[in-house]
């Protein structure tokens, strides 16, 4: 073990069960560890670097913001948070947005509207959220208590009370959750990132915006893996044709700096008032000059290559030997193998690829500009993987 690896080991808190690879640097999809080796990066630190390493304008942008003001707290007006959150209303027709430093605490601010939201509408005894099973919505003891998935929560109870959770692409089901808590809302991922990549219906998304609607239930959409052009369109909820209440995102958003967004329908974009919620960091000038010139070049050409590159994995992948299936839109791509992703991912490491795993599938969230010439030779890897 390399002597970077020791002290990471005796002093990181074990957290994470990390792989033998050290990255020293990079620049697009290509990343470059000690001696030269370089690797094709299709995890984008987990959907993050939504323009790759180093990306020149969104360097430009990030560091003359850092020059300017790197800070002022909240209680000054600064520019870049005003243009990101105007930016994120226009190209949503979200009324209102609400900055934090990650993707569990855009969650905890949707948690903290539809808790008052129901409470001054229907009563203090609606506080309940529904989530899906196998949902993933963060780390923090409340948005813990909000994943669907119970491995999860052993040995961290007592959680935050107030959650329920329904099967996937079971309307019923669903609707029977949220009459028997007396839901405030229900928080869905389109597309469950964690869980697997798992697509949700568009009958059971359309159906459960429909009965949102009628009863006065929130739908919150968590699109913190999904959001920002990762799907092919903004936000995976447009792929739906459905209009939520309020959506969550983060990762992507930044393109590698920390930066949550909670965005606020007409409905519920007055909900929280001064002193309600807060956040020090909540909107900071670098964080959202970043995520403006991320969210200003995810225009409609270049979603429809995010979506070109997701077609041509996925007619690669599919029917390819050793490939059950493939699921996922855009450049979020599940791809289920006969092997056990875990041993795929280490032939494609060995391979100088580094995709990830979600579940029992190989996860890719490639940058969206990654090269066409990258994305082939990539391919081609996992395939020669999946294959072996
Ligand atoms: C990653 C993720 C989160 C948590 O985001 P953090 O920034 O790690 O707090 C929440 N929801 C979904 C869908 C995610 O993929």
């Amino acid at each position: 073990m390399s002597q970077l690896q020791q002290i990471d080991q005796a002093y990181v808190a074990r957290t994470y069960n990390r792989f033998p690879v050290e990255i020293i640097s990079g620049k697009g999809s290509t990343v470059y560890g000690p001696n030269g080796k370089s690797y094709i990066d299709m995890g984008s630190g987990i959907g993050v670097t939504a323009f790759g390493i180093a990306d020149d304008e969104w360097i430009q942008a990030v560091t003359a913001q850092l020059a300017q003001v790197q800070h002022m707290s909240n209680l000054y007006y600064t520019e870049p948070c005003a243009q990101l959150a105007k930016l994120l209303c226009e190209r949503t027709g979200m009324k209102k947005v609400f900055f934090g430093n990650s993707g569990a605490e855009a969650n905890e601010c949707a948690i903290k509207v539809a808790r008052k939201y129901a409470a001054e509408k229907k009563g203090a005894e609606h506080f309940a959220i529904v989530t899906l099973e196998n949902s993933f919505h963060g780390r923090t003891l409340t948005t813990l208590a909000a994943t669907g998935q119970d491995h999860f929560h052993q040995l961290f109870q007592p959680l935050t009370p107030g959650f329920a959770h329904a099967p996937a692409n079971d309307l019923d089901a669903c609707i029977k959750a949220i009459e028997d808590s007396k839901a405030a809302a229900i928080m869905i991922e389109c597309i469950q990132g964690e869980g697997g990549v798992k697509v949700l219906d568009q009958a059971f998304v359309k159906g459960l915006a429909a009965y949102a609607a009628e009863h006065d239930v929130l739908l919150m959409v968590d699109e913190v893996q999904t959001g920002n052009g990762r799907t092919g369109a903004l936000y995976a909820y447009m792929r739906y044709g459905v209009q939520p209440d309020v959506v969550t995102t983060a990762k992507g958003l930044g393109g590698g700096l920390p930066i949550g967004a909670c965005m606020m329908s007409e409905k519920v974009e007055s909900v929280l008032g001064f002193g309600d919620h807060g956040s020090t960091y909540g909107g900071n000038p670098v964080c959202s000059a970043g995520a403006l010139s991320v969210i200003r070049r995810l225009d409609d050409p270049f979603l429809a290559q995010v979506q070109e590159k997701g077609v041509y994995v996925k007619n690669e992948l599919i029917g390819a030997p050793g490939v059950e299936s493939v699921s996922g839109m855009g450049l979020m791509i599940g791809v289920k193998t006969v092997k056990p992703a875990g041993e795929v991912l280490k032939a494609c490491m060995a391979n100088g690829v580094l995709p990830l795993t979600a579940k029992d599938r190989v996860r890719l969230l490639p940058a969206l500009n990654i090269s066409w010439n990258e994305l082939k030779q990539a391919v081609a890897v996992i395939k020669q993987a999946c294959a072996e």
